[in-house]
């Protein structure tokens, strides 16, 4: 293998997962990241849920239905908040498209390959390197009315044809599996999936960083790429106003992977999907959550860090702003308090809200462009972290030449045309 000069553009998970397996191979690899430190934007203080098993679009059987249904709710889970245009329109007809229950089991195939990949690459680095994530084991799916159950049939239905390890349970069998359950809120099942597990995400990106600045990966920060261009084999960026060049370059700045590629004439239909979260001590030890929670009703998760209790999720397609939204808010503290009303205080929690980078299908975009030295690793929507660690092995392996350990089919910028 031929060792290059790469540049990686963006410092979140995906980010840094790259940079470090481009290092691992040979490579010469620097970070640009416009912030202070790794992890800071979407990859900052998310749900942390790690669930291949459970992995699966948004775009689902019913979506565009509960979409509208929920329209004019405040607290509803899902809301469309866009002023109509017209890439909202064509992203939008994209993603209903792909709601059929065919196109959804594509989706789902694919993502669970690169998450359960990305799950195994995850593994053999915590291993190797005795990474602590504040982990815990196990996600419990709860539903609270049989609405919820129908809406999640497709992915029941897969899991059980595809023998993914899973359990349904009534409420008392998912109370003997989570017995800090609260008692208050009523609910008509769950499912219980003891390969997935949750973590602290930018904990993992921080200790990662370390390992891979001390195996050569050089990180600098506040630094912003402001564009990019692909001449005579190689890659020239400019850089707070300075040029500098490289072999090559992944693109995993997330959401600003747009504006830097399409000046070089390459299109992903990206789109911002806003969500929340609330962190709060834990103030009573003899109530947590053994495995996370999420609530289908809500969209939303309750997981342990450590010390704390985060609720995280709701989802907003198209909120410009970072203001939070007191309606959102009261949902999370309703969640947090129907399933673990002892453990935390929710009301005094303090509030994060980020976006989610997503494709209208699901599936991330990793490896090659037209360009031959211009790689991306984007569009992870909802599942970021779960998909991290194997997406950034699976590019590295693409530019040093090596053949990825999964297909890659469906997985790549060619699926757009
Ligand atoms: C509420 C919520 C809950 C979620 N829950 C989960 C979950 O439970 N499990 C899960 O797997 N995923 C979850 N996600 C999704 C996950 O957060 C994202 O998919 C993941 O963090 C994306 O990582 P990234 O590295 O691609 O993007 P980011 O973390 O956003 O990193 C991109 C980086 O690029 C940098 N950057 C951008 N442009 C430039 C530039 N021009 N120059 C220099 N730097 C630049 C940014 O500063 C940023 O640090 C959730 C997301 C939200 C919003």
């Amino acid at each position: 293998m031929t060792q290059k000069q790469i540049v990686v553009i963006g410092g979140g998970v995906v980010g840094v997962c790259t940079a470090y397996f481009l290092a691992e191979a040979g490579h010469d690899v620097a970070v640009i990241e416009r912030h202070h430190n790794v992890a800071q934007e979407s990859s900052f203080a998310h749900a942390g849920i790690v669930a291949p098993d459970g992995i699966g679009p948004w775009a689902a059987p019913g979506m565009p239905r509960l979409v509208l249904r929920q329209m004019l709710r405040n607290e509803a889970p899902v809301l469309l908040r866009a002023r109509p245009n017209r890439t909202l329109w064509r992203w939008a007809q994209r993603w209903m498209d792909e709601c059929q229950l065919d196109r959804f089991r594509i989706n789902v195939e694919r993502m669970q390959r690169i998450g359960a990949y990305s799950r195994d690459v995850l593994r053999a680095m915590r291993d190797h390197y005795q990474i602590d994530y504040e982990r815990s084991d196990g996600v419990l799916q709860v539903f609270r009315t049989a609405q919820d159950v129908r809406m999640a049939q497709p992915m029941l239905d897969w899991m059980a044809e595809n023998e993914i390890p899973h359990k349904v349970l009534d409420p008392d069998a998912a109370r003997a599996v989570e017995p800090a359950l609260g008692t208050e809120a009523p609910f008509v099942s769950a499912v219980h999936l003891p390969r997935d597990e949750a973590g602290n995400c930018p904990l993992f990106a921080k200790r990662l960083r370390h390992i891979a600045a001390s195996i050569g990966v050089q990180f600098f920060f506040t630094s912003r790429v402001e564009s990019l261009n692909s001449h005579a084999g190689r890659v020239a960026l400019m850089v707070d106003g300075q040029e500098f060049s490289a072999d090559a370059v992944v693109i995993a700045a997330g959401m600003d992977s747009i504006p830097l590629l399409q000046p070089l004439g390459i299109h992903v239909p990206l789109y911002p999907v806003r969500g929340y979260s609330l962190t709060a001590s834990i103030k009573n030890f003899d109530q947590t959550p053994s495995g996370a929670v999420y609530d289908e009703a809500y969209k939303a998760a309750v997981v342990r860090l450590g010390g704390r209790m985060r609720v995280s999720g709701l989802a907003e397609v198209g909120t410009p702003s970072p203001k939070l939204r007191e309606a959102a808010l009261r949902t999370l503290i309703k969640v947090g308090s129907d399933w673990f009303p002892q453990t935390a205080n929710y009301v005094t929690a303090s509030v994060w809200t980020g976006v989610q980078p997503m494709l209208p299908d699901g599936p991330p975009l990793l490896g090659g462009t037209p360009l031959r030295n211009v790689y991306i690793n984007l569009g992870h929507g909802s599942s970021g972290w779960a998909m991290a660690a194997g997406s950034g092995k699976v590019v590295a392996d693409l530019i040093s030449g090596r053949s990825p350990d999964i297909d890659l089919d469906g997985l790549t910028l060619a699926r757009y045309g």
